[in-house]
């Protein structure tokens, strides 16, 4: 920038030197020749009165040549038409009357003319006494030696011109610029700060580079935000995705992907070539799932192909899956609870109508069909409870928990009796809590029945309740136990651990996925502990009252 200011300037003064130089060589030559025109003025008053006194046109010659040794002056003697009667520069008889500044002299008695014509000469012809006319010519400087005359003072001139001119461009170019230079370095090196500048001219600019700069830095802030909260769902999420073109070339992917495909940066995904199912997906390049068990849970692998990237969904499937498990379950249960009572109702009946029962176990057979029967219409009757606790929208009232276990338990007194149960009650006086007394009966038969059921011959079972703020029930027993990897599943529907169990007290596996279902609605905590072999306690945390 300052180099083309100083060369711009060096230019410019050039060309203003040799243009004034031109000008001044022009006016000096034109001085030149109007000093020269007068000269011939007066040469030609006195070469009139040198002509006035020849005495012969032989001499006439001979005068001009004198005149113009004497003076340096051509001079040349034409008749009245303009034909050379004598010149001291060249023959007489050339024909000068096309001359312009002969024919002047015809027309008003003087002409003049200069010019290159001729060379550069300057010409006086003017009309004579006799009828005749003289010219005078004498050399004037050309344009070329003029300025050849003044050129080498204004040659030092221009160098000094020059000089200066370098001097204030170089001067000029640095103040300039300076500022220009300084904001440059001070936007160079405050990446995000305010810019300042002294120079008024430079205000408006640094006005609004600080407005972009700011616009800039708010969009970038903006922008980050944007991308740690895209990082932040991703990375929250709970499935699993995957961008990719390639098992190598990996777009994006997120923290639940990464653990579940045992994925490490730069790496290919394993699974992608190793697992032939989803190898042969990927080969055929069409929307497929497949299901994989990772870590002890059920994931669907969701595979679609976009022009931009392949995309991969990892979905936990675990609930589906144990849902689907626990309505196989429920079929294989409710089908076999079915059996057994209707092969032994069926299988006394037949014998009945073939009169193969003697007439004293008539009364035992009956008997049998009878239990058999109720033990479907428990069944039955148990399916329709489980359902109705979504529909019951019932109000809740206060009830007197501690009165309720009194009235219940004592019902119970004859199979524990059977069973040589130690049984204890440890129950707290007047605790009352929110709910309606048919649900807390469900709640307690429940528990008790499953603590007799799955108790051991002269085991102990525990009934315990206790007030406050947050009355809590628990129901104890030393029986069986339940292994840990039952613990979660002991509350689904249809679920039992071990089929043998089913006796005719229950056994269908719904009493414990009533109890949740009931506890999960009142806002309850309900909560199992148990060491297969040694007992199982049952806790159920009440709501404190509003
Ligand atoms: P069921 O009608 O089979 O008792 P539940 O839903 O009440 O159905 O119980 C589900 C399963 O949980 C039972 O099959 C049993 O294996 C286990 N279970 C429930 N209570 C106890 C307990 N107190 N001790 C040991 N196992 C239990």
């Amino acid at each position: 920038m300052k180099r083309k200011i100083i060369f711009a300037a060096l230019g410019i003064s050039l060309a203003a030197a040799l243009f004034s130089s031109m000008i001044a060589a022009a006016a000096c030559r034109s001085e030149a020749a109007a000093q020269v025109g007068r000269a011939l003025s007066g040469y030609m008053n006195i070469f009139e009165e040198q002509l006035a006194g020849a005495e012969s046109e032989g001499s006439l010659q001979a005068l001009a040549e004198d005149f113009a040794a004497e003076t340096g002056v051509r001079v040349t003697l034409l008749s009245a038409d303009g034909i050379a009667v004598a010149d001291s520069g060249g023959e007489a008889g050339e024909d000068f009357s096309g001359r312009e500044e002969v024919a002047a002299a015809v027309e008003t008695g003087e002409g003049r003319a200069e010019g290159p014509e001729g060379g550069d000469t300057v010409r006086l012809c003017r009309k004579t006494g006799q009828n005749a006319l003289v010219l005078l010519a004498a050399d004037a400087p050309s344009f070329g030696a003029a300025w050849g005359g003044v050129f080498p003072a204004f040659a030092g001139a221009m160098a000094l011109i020059l000089l200066c001119g370098l001097a204030v461009a170089w001067m000029t170019a640095s103040f300039a610029l300076k500022p220009v230079e300084k904001l440059t370095r001070e936007v160079a090196i405050g990446a995000g700060r305010e810019i300042h500048t002294d120079a008024p001219p430079l205000q408006p600019l640094v006005k609004m580079l600080n407005e972009m700069n700011a616009d800039l830095e708010s969009k970038v802030a903006k922008m980050k935000e944007d991308r740690s909260i895209e990082k932040l769902i991703l990375n929250s999420m709970e499935h699993g995705i995957v961008i990719f073109r390639s098992a190598s070339d990996v777009i994006l992917i997120n923290r639940t992907a990464e653990r579940l495909l045992d994925y490490e940066k730069n790496e290919p995904i394993r699974c992608f070539s190793e697992d032939r199912e989803i190898a042969a997906i990927l080969e055929e390049g069409e929307a497929a799932s497949v299901s994989r068990r990772i870590e002890g849970r059920d994931y669907s692998f969701r595979f679609t192909f976009k022009k931009q990237g392949s995309v991969l969904l990892i979905t936990d499937v675990t609930e589906t899956v144990a849902a689907a498990r626990s309505k196989n379950d429920f079929i294989a249960n409710v089908t076999h609870e079915m059996n057994t009572p209707l092969t032994s109702i069926r299988g006394f009946a037949e014998l009945i109508a073939a009169d193969g029962v003697p007439p004293e176990r008539i009364g035992h057979a009956a008997r049998t069909i009878i239990r058999q029967s109720d033990r479907l219409s428990a069944l039955i009757r148990r399916i329709i409870n489980f359902s109705a606790i979504d529909s019951d929208a019932l109000p809740d009232y206060e009830v007197d928990l501690s009165a309720l276990l009194g009235e219940v338990l004592p019902s119970f007194e004859p199979r524990i009796a059977e069973k040589k149960i130690a049984f204890t009650q440890e129950v707290e006086e007047g605790v009352k809590v929110m709910s309606r007394r048919e649900r807390l009966i469900e709640i307690v038969n429940n528990l008790v029945s499953n603590g007799i059921r799955y108790n051991k011959e002269g085991g102990t079972l525990t009934v315990r309740l206790t007030g406050g703020a947050h009355p809590v029930l628990c129901v104890r027993d030393t029986g069986v136990g339940i292994a840990e990897e039952d613990k979660t599943r002991i509350f689904d529907r249809f679920y039992t651990v071990d089929k043998s169990h089913g006796g005719e007290g229950g056994g269908f596996g719904l009493g414990l996925a009533i109890v949740k279902k009931l506890c999960l609605r009142a806002g309850w905590k309900l909560s199992v502990e148990s060491t297969l072999g040694e007992g199982t306690e049952f806790k159920i945390e009440f709501a404190p009252e509003k």
